[in-house]
C-alpha cells in the first residue's frame, strides 16, 4: 500500500473504534420499535423489532460463551436468511468472535475445507442441513458443538447430538456489555470460490463492515432511508448479502427474511404482506420473478428499487422492471473480495442532462459507476493505466478500505505493492466514471450466483477414455445467466459421443456442475499453446438460447 507520510499532527477527536455493535446498539436505540420479520424451515414466521434482535443478540453471546466462543474463535452458520442467522451476524462479531458464513452450495469438500480452514468450534445450523451435517460431522474434527437453529418443540438432536437454539437462548442471561476491541479485528469470514484451487477465505473487519455499510448506503449506491422495507433475496453467506443488515440497520429500515424462498409467488406474497421496498440479489432470482409477474399478471405493489449484481444484468430485464412496473434497477458489481460493493449504476446530472433514453441505456447496460470508497483503474496486461473512454478496456484492479489485502491463511498479498486487487475481470470505464464489464479473465463459470470451476470439469473429462482436449466455456442462458458448455476434441480415430462424456462424469462431479451441450470439435489453442477459450466462447455464444 505504500509508506504513510510522517510528521503530521495528531488530530483530536475521539478515538471510537468503528464497530459491528455499533450499528445493532444504534438501531436498537434510535429505531427501536422498528421491524424485522422472518420466515423460517418449518416454523412460523418470526416478528419482532430492533431492540428485540439486540436484546437476544445479548443472550446469544452469553451462550456461545458458555460453549466456549472468545475473541478471536471462529464459528460457522450453515442457514438461510433467518432472523436467527441475523442474530449470528451481530452476536459472533459482536462479542469478539467471527462469524464463517458456510456456503451450502459449495460441493462437500469445499464445505469440509472451509470449516477445516476456519477451524470452527460450533457449527449452527438450519434443519433442513441436518443431513448434511450428520454426514460431513465426522470429517470436522475442530467442531465441538452443533447448535440446530430451531424452537424447543421441532428440535431434532440427530447423530451429532445438536444443541436447540431456542433453549440455549431461554437459559442465557440477556445482560451483556458489547466490548470495544480494535476495529481491525475479524469479523465475518466469506469464502469465495471464485478463483481457481482451494475456496480462499475473505476475512472482513469491523472497520470494512461499518464503512462499507455506511457507503452502500449513500444516495449514489443504494441510497435507503428510514422509510425503507428491505429484503434481502441475495443469501446472507454471500459477501454477507451485500452488507444489507448494516446498512438497512444503520438507515432505520424494516426489515423482512425470506429464508429459503425465493420464488416469485413467495417473493410477491412477502412483498404484499410486509410492503417491501427495496429487494436485491442475483439476476436468475428476479428473472423468475419477472416471469411469474407476466403469468399472473400480479403487480409489484409497494416495491420500488432492485439491486441486481453478482452476474450481468440483461438490459431486457431492467427495462422491463422499470417500463412495465415503475421498479427502478441499479445494477451493482462487485465481489467477495470486495465485501462486496464496487460500482452501483445510478445516474448523474451530467448523464441526466442527456435525456431520459440515453440515460436509461447506461444504467441498464453498464455495472455502475465509481463509489467512494472503492478506487479503480483499468489496466493493459503490462500493468499500464488505460484511458476512461468506454472503449479501451482492461484488467480491472481495485484498492480501498473494504478490499481484500490477503486471503486468511495465506502466506502473501493478494495485492501488489501498492494495495491494488486484480479482480480478474475486464473492462472498460467512460467518462462518467461507468465501468462496464467486457470479459472474464478467471476461468470460472457464474451460474445462478455460485461459481462452477471449469478446470475442475476439464480434469475430470480429459480422463475420459478416447479424449484428447477438453474445453469448457461459459455461455449465456436464460434462466441461469451462464452455463457450462464442454468441447471435446478427441484423440485421432477415437470415437467418442457427447453422451459417453455425459455418463463419464455422471457422478463424479456436482449434480448442478453437468454441462448443458458436450460439443464434439477441434479446440483452438493460443500462441502459447493454451486452450484459447475466448475463441471457443464466441463459437458458442449462441449455443444454450433455446
Ligand atoms: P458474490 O458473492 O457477490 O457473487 P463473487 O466473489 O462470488 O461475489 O463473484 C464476483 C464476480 O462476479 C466478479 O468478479 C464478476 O466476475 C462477477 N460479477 C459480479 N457482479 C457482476 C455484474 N454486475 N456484472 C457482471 N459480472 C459480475
Amino acid at each position: 500500500m505504500g509508506d504513510f507520510l510522517e510528521g503530521t499532527l495528531p488530530g483530536l477527536m475521539q478515538p471510537t473504534p468503528l464497530m459491528i455493535s455499533s450499528i445493532l446498539r444504534y438501531a436498537a436505540n434510535a429505531h427501536g420499535d422498528r421491524e424485522v420479520v422472518s420466515r423460517l424451515v418449518e416454523e412460523p414466521e418470526w416478528r419482532y423489532s430492533y431492540a428485540g434482535l439486540e436484546e437476544r443478540c445479548r443472550r446469544l453471546a452469553n451462550a456461545l460463551s458458555v460453549l466456549g466462543v472468545a475473541a478471536g474463535g471462529r464459528v460457522t452458520s450453515l442457514a438461510w436468511n433467518t432472523h436467527r442467522h441475523l442474530e449470528l451476524f451481530y452476536a459472533v462479531p459482536g462479542m469478539g468472535a467471527v462469524l464463517h458464513t458456510a456456503n451450502p452450495r459449495f460441493s462437500d469438500d469445499q464445505l469440509v475445507y472451509t470449516v477445516n480452514h476456519a477451524e470452527a468450534r460450533v457449527l449452527l445450523f438450519d434443519r433442513s442441513f441436518l443431513g448434511l451435517v450428520e454426514k460431513l460431522a465426522p470429517q470436522m474434527p475442530t467442531v465441538e458443538h452443533f447448535v440446530m437453529l430451531s424452537d424447543a418443540d421441532r428440535h431434532e438432536a440427530g447423530s451429532v447430538g445438536a444443541l436447540c437454539y431456542e433453549t440455549l437462548l431461554v437459559g442465557a442471561s440477556p445482560s451483556f456489555d458489547w466490548p470495544l476491541f480494535d476495529e481491525h479485528s475479524g469479523a465475518f469470514l466469506c469464502y469465495t470460490s471464485g478463483t481457481t484451487g482451494d475456496p480462499k477465505g475473505v476475512l472482513y473487519s469491523h472497520r470494512s463492515v461499518v464503512l462499507h455499510a455506511m457507503g452502500a448506503g449513500l444516495a449514489s449506491a443504494l441510497g435507503f432511508d428510514a422509510a425503507d422495507v428491505i429484503m434481502p433475496c441475495q443469501s446472507l453467506y454471500h459477501a454477507t448479502a451485500w452488507g444489507l443488515p448494516f446498512t438497512a440497520a444503520l438507515c432505520g429500515c424494516k426489515f423482512v427474511l425470506p429464508c429459503d424462498k425465493f420464488d416469485g409467488s413467495s417473493l410477491h406474497t412477502l412483498i404484499e404482506a410486509e410492503g417491501v421496498t427495496f429487494s436485491g440479489g442475483v439476476p436468475t432470482i428476479w428473472t423468475m420473478y419477472l416471469d411469474y409477474l407476466e403469468r399472473t399478471g400480479a403487480s409489484t405493489g409497494t416495491l420500488q428499487r432492485l439491486v441486481i449484481g453478482g452476474s450481468a444484468v440483461p438490459r431486457a430485464m431492467a427495462e422491463a422492471f422499470q417500463t412495465k412496473y415503475g421498479v427502478k434497477v441499479r445494477q451493482l458489481w462487485g465481489m467477495t473480495e470486495t465485501s462486496p460493493l464496487g460500482v452501483v449504476a445510478t445516474p448523474t446530472p451530467k448523464l441526466t442532462t442527456r435525456g431520459p433514453d440515453a440515460e436509461n441505456d447506461v444504467i441498464w447496460t453498464r455495472q455502475g459507476r465509481l463509489q467512494y470508497g472503492i478506487e479503480m483503474r483499468i489496466a493493459d496486461d503490462d500493468g499500464h493505466d488505460l484511458p476512461h473512454d468506454g472503449e479501451s478496456s482492461g484488467r480491472i484492479l481495485v484498492r480501498g478500505p473494504w478490499v481484500v489485502q490477503r486471503y486468511y491463511r495465506a502466506g502473501q498479498d493478494a495485492t501488489d505493492a501498492d494495495g491494488w486487487f486484480d479482480t480478474g475481470d475486464i473492462g472498460t470505464i467512460d467518462e462518467l466514471g461507468f465501468m462496464r464489464i467486457t470479459d472474464r479473465a478467471k476461468d470460472v463459470i457464474k451460474s445462478g450466483g455460485e461459481w462452477i470451476s471449469s478446470i475442475d470439469i476439464e480434469n475430470i473429462a480429459v480422463a475420459c477414455p478416447g479424449v484428447k482436449i477438453a474445453a469448457v466455456v461459459g455461455v449465456f442462458h436464460p434462466k441461469w445467466e451462464e452455463r457450462p458448455v464442454l468441447v471435446v476434441e478427441p484423440h485421432d480415430g477415437a470415437a467418442v459421443s457427447a453422451n459417453d462424456v455425459l455418463a463419464y462424469l455422471d457422478g463424479k462431479i456436482i449434480k448442478w456442475w453437468t454441462p448443458d451441450a458436450v460439443e464434439i470439435d477441434s479446440v483452438p489453442l493460443t500462441a502459447t499453446g493454451k486452450i484459447d477459450k475466448k475463441v471457443l466462447r464466441a463459437r458458442y455464444a449462441d449455443r444454450l438460447r433455446g
